[in-house]
């Protein structure tokens, strides 16, 4: 897609600190990292977000995260790793190419990714289990 960046990135128009590729997906260095060795997964063909990623690319895109999650995690002997990926602006998505976060964490590392859980109401239970039925 024209004027997207990621795509650029993925598909190497724009060179990136890049950790691993293959035929379909390439990992980065995010340029405002969280933690060390906070990455970004990029398909190499454009899609927005999670709802238009091909079937066979979002199956892909886990085994990748897995992969180089392990390696950054063993290497780089972080406590744990957090695997995110944003859809929509109100999630906190900013760039409008699909990627996943592969984000290393120690224990007290500082980094903000929490929230304050609240309760699950018997509406709120209701309304959302309707939508599967
Ligand atoms: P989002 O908020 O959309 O889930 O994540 C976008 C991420 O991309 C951010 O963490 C931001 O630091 C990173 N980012 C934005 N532009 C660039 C860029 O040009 N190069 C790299 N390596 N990372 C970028
Ligand atoms: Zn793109």
């Amino acid at each position: 897609m024209e004027n997207c960046i990621f795509c650029k990135i993925a598909n190497g128009e724009i060179p990136s600190a890049t950790l691993y590729e293959d035929e379909d997906f390439r990992v980065i260095l995010d340029l405002g990292p969280a933690a060390k060795g906070h990455s970004l997964i990029l398909p190499k063909r454009h899609a927005a977000n999670l709802y238009e990623l091909p079937d066979d690319l979002a199956a892909k895109a886990l085994i990748v995260a897995r992969k180089v999650g392990q390696t950054l995690q063993m290497g780089l002997g972080s406590d744990g790793l957090n695997v995110l990926q944003n859809n929509g602006e109100a999630a906190g998505q900013t760039v409008f190419h699909f990627h996943i976060h592969l984000i290393p964490r120690c224990t007290k590392d500082g980094v903000g990714m929490g929230w304050k859980p609240g309760t699950l109401t018997e509406e709120d239970k209701e309304e959302v289990m309707a939508l599967f039925r």
